[in-house]
């Protein structure tokens, strides 16, 4: 009998999907595992990653935060250096690479903010490809912006009105519309969720994070870091900047989860810390549910943040300790926003502030000849209103 290919980790993951889709999961599950073993597909992967989304990213020595601080030596990994300004490109490039082994010509996505549209839309726009994004309503109205350069990138964006109108109405229609039509679409999902091989194959494209760092830092260092910190929405950048570290037992590993007003307060989206194992989105994972099983209603001021689950890997990590997770409030993230743009120069995303965040607590408790590596998920230009506006600044005429 043939073996099945493990597509767990430890009790979370799976494949929870209708029978439409099992066809369709099991065909790209083959194509994943023969491309990677095969040196051409990663050779066509990284001319990609370095000619086209400017990888090698920087791995950067924070000397004034560092000081500030007065702890441990931070390291800023830069995904907010990469073409459309964030990590969500890693993945997109190999996903399409896939979608070409398996001849398909329609790409579909599902979008909160808008990052990981722009991210599928760029990349179609590259290949000549037909792009469908799916958002929420509601998220199209609030980042009209993202809607329009989807479009400028000759994508097409479906308002999803069904069920709540947010990210995660949006993954279900991408689900049923890849569902509909499965010769020739193919369905890039934006994080390290969704039903086995999505999470293993994000995990393997967004890895190039950890195994730059890890390479840069033997460089400039020539040790491992103490502590790896980054955010967690769904949990991609985190787990690409875990992934070359899991192995190594004295590298501390953090993952931080927005909190919204705070963990107790019903407005969070601290998954980990408040949320119940459940089976949702064809993963068996932790999310937040309320007393019905019925998935809550998140809240965080950083809208990549704001998914009410996190993928089954972060699940299997936080339950066997190997990682430690914990939540960043609005106000702290808004601090650390400034703060990073007045100590270094750098004008990070507010989901990737909740991380600097959580390096401002942990940096002082740590030794001066310790070193945390932080990454910066994405640049911050498009929170600049935001920001302005819960410091009571309008910045519109
Ligand atoms: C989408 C996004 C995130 C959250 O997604 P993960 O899959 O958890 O990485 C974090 N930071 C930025 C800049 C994003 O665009």
């Amino acid at each position: 009998m043939e073996e099945k290919i493990d597509n767990r980790f430890g009790e979370f993951g799976g494949q929870y999907v209708p029978e439409t889709l099992m066809a369709s999961l099991d065909k790209l599950t083959e194509c994943f595992e023969n491309a990677k073993q095969d040196p051409t597909f990663y050779e066509e992967f990284h001319r990609l990653l370095n000619d086209y989304a400017n990888r090698p990213s920087l791995l950067y020595y924070a000397k004034r935060m560092t000081e500030d601080l007065g702890g441990a030596k931070i390291y800023l990994k830069r995904e907010d250096l990469n073409h459309t300004g964030a990590h969500k490109i890693n993945n997109v490039i190999g996903q399409v690479l896939l979608a070409r082994r398996l001849g398909k010509t329609r790409l579909i996505a599902e979008t909160g903010a808008g990052q990981h549209g722009v991210a599928t839309a760029t990349i179609a726009a590259l290949f000549g490809m037909k792009c469908e994004v799916f958002m929420g309503k509601e998220d199209t109205e609030r980042q009209k912006l993202n809607v329009y350069r989807m479009e400028l990138l000759g994508a097409k964006v479906n308002a999803v009105t069904s069920g709540q109108g947010l990210l995660k109405d949006a993954v279900n229609a991408a689900l049923q519309d890849w569902a509909a039509h499965p010769d020739d679409t193919f369905y890039v999902i934006g994080s390290a969720m969704g039903p086995a091989p999505y999470p293993a194959m994000v995990h393997e494209f967004q890895s190039v994070i950890s195994k730059e760092a890890k390479k840069q830092l033997q460089e400039v260092e020539g040790r491992l870091p103490d502590a790896v910190v980054a955010c967690v929405g769904g949990g991609s950048n985190a787990i690409g900047s875990f992934a070359d570290f899991i192995d190594d037992p004295s590298v501390a590993l953090y993952g931080v989860e927005a909190a919204g007003e705070g963990v107790g307060t019903g407005h969070t989206a601290a998954t980990l810390e408040t949320g119940t194992p459940g089976i949702f989105h064809g993963m068996k994972s932790i999310f937040m549910q309320n007393n019905e099983g019925q998935i809550a209603k998140v809240y965080s001021i950083s809208a990549g943040l704001d998914y009410p689950g996190v993928g089954p890997e972060h699940a299997a990590l936080d339950a066997s300790g190997r990682a430690h997770y914990v939540g960043i409030t609005d106000d702290e993230s808004v601090d650390a926003f400034e703060y990073i743009a007045k100590e270094e120069g750098i004008i990070a995303a507010v989901e990737s502030c909740h991380a600097v965040a959580y390096v401002q607590k942990l940096a002082p408790t740590m030794r001066k000849d310790q070193i945390i590596i932080c990454t910066l998920s994405g640049r911050g230009d498009k929170d600049v209103a935001q920001v302005a506006a819960y410091r009571g600044v309008d910045v519109h005429e």
